[in-house]
């Protein structure tokens, strides 16, 4: 006998692996006995690693990770900045997001003219035109900020999340974007901590031909775009770029091994994954 589908799900929530979810007991009364020793065990170890957590880090991943990736992009040349978190709708639809579109669809409206924005793309791209007007090539920028995406929240997907994106605009002539995208990737990869992650083709509903980067158990990260890119001409930019959007929380799953996203990323039950009611 399995333990129940509840006891599952109280037991994952403090941390139990596949194995001992997986147990099978001769009857109901083992099972409950086995249920009740794990229970307390792994609620005593969440008030351990809460211990730890207070004399250590004192702060998620999440956040940490925030300030290691901006502190390597800055060391790196990129400029922050931070752009409003409402969108309106006619940036949305520069961006191709239209009625109807798949995309518009996981769009968060606050009314008929503006949402909560699903990405960081719209705003980095008046930034590209703003400070490519008055500063030499490369324009190098980064925002990392919250995105709001209407999704069936599973395991990898959260209603509310955080984004890096980063662009680098005007590269010389006869650059190899492809191969500067690989070394962008690695700059904020290796600044995270992530290991045996990998670059990949891929479709995007907004870019069409895009590359990804997944962790070594195929979940992704990132994905990227390159230009010039049909996008551009609505926004006033006629130029090479590369462009990679980051998932933070998806970043901090990767280095963590943590399967779930609502133990990782903004939340009132969990801190940096402990669960906090036990
Ligand atoms: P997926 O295919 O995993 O749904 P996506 O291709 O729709 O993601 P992108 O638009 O490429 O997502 O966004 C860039 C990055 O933002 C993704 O690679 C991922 O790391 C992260 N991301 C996107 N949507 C979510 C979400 N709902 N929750 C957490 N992270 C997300
Ligand atoms: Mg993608």
């Amino acid at each position: 006998m399995r333990f129940s589908e509840e006891q599952e799900r109280r037991l994952g929530a403090l941390g139990a692996t596949d194995e001992m979810l997986q147990a099978d007991f001769p009857g109901e009364k083992e099972r409950n006995r086995a249920y009740q020793r794990l229970e307390s065990g792994l609620a005593a170890e969440q008030v351990q690693r809460l211990e730890r957590f207070c004399e250590g880090p004192r702060r998620p991943l999440l956040l940490e990770l925030e300030e290691r990736l901006s502190a390597a992009l800055r060391e790196a040349g990129f400029l922050q900045v931070r752009t409003p978190i409402i969108l309106s709708r006619a940036r949305l639809e520069k961006m191709g997001v239209f009625e109807g579109s798949i995309m518009e669809k996981q769009v968060f409206w606050l009314d008929a003219k503006r949402c909560l924005r699903p990405m960081l793309a719209p705003h980095l791209y008046e930034y590209m035109r703003e400070i490519g007007r008055l500063r030499p090539r490369p324009i190098r920028l980064f925002e990392i900020g919250p995105c709001f995406r209407r999704e069936t929240q599973g395991q990898r997907h959260a209603n509310e999340f955080t984004m890096l994106n980063l662009v680098e605009m005007g590269l010389p002539e006869g650059t190899d974007l492809t191969a500067r995208l690989r070394e962008l990737g690695t700059l904020v990869l290796d600044a995270a901590g992530v290991s045996g992650w990998r670059m990949t083709d891929e479709d995007s509903t907004v870019y069409g031909e895009t590359s990804d980067f997944v962790d070594k158990n195929g979940m992704e990260l990132a994905s990227s775009a390159l230009g010039p890119h049909p996008l551009d001409a609505a926004w006033g930019i006629m130029e090479n770029w590369v462009g990679v959007g980051f998932g933070l929380e998806r970043l901090s799953m990767a280095v963590s091994g943590e399967r779930n996203i609502a133990k990782v990323g903004p939340s009132l039950s969990y801190l940096d994954g402990i669960r906090l009611r036990v």
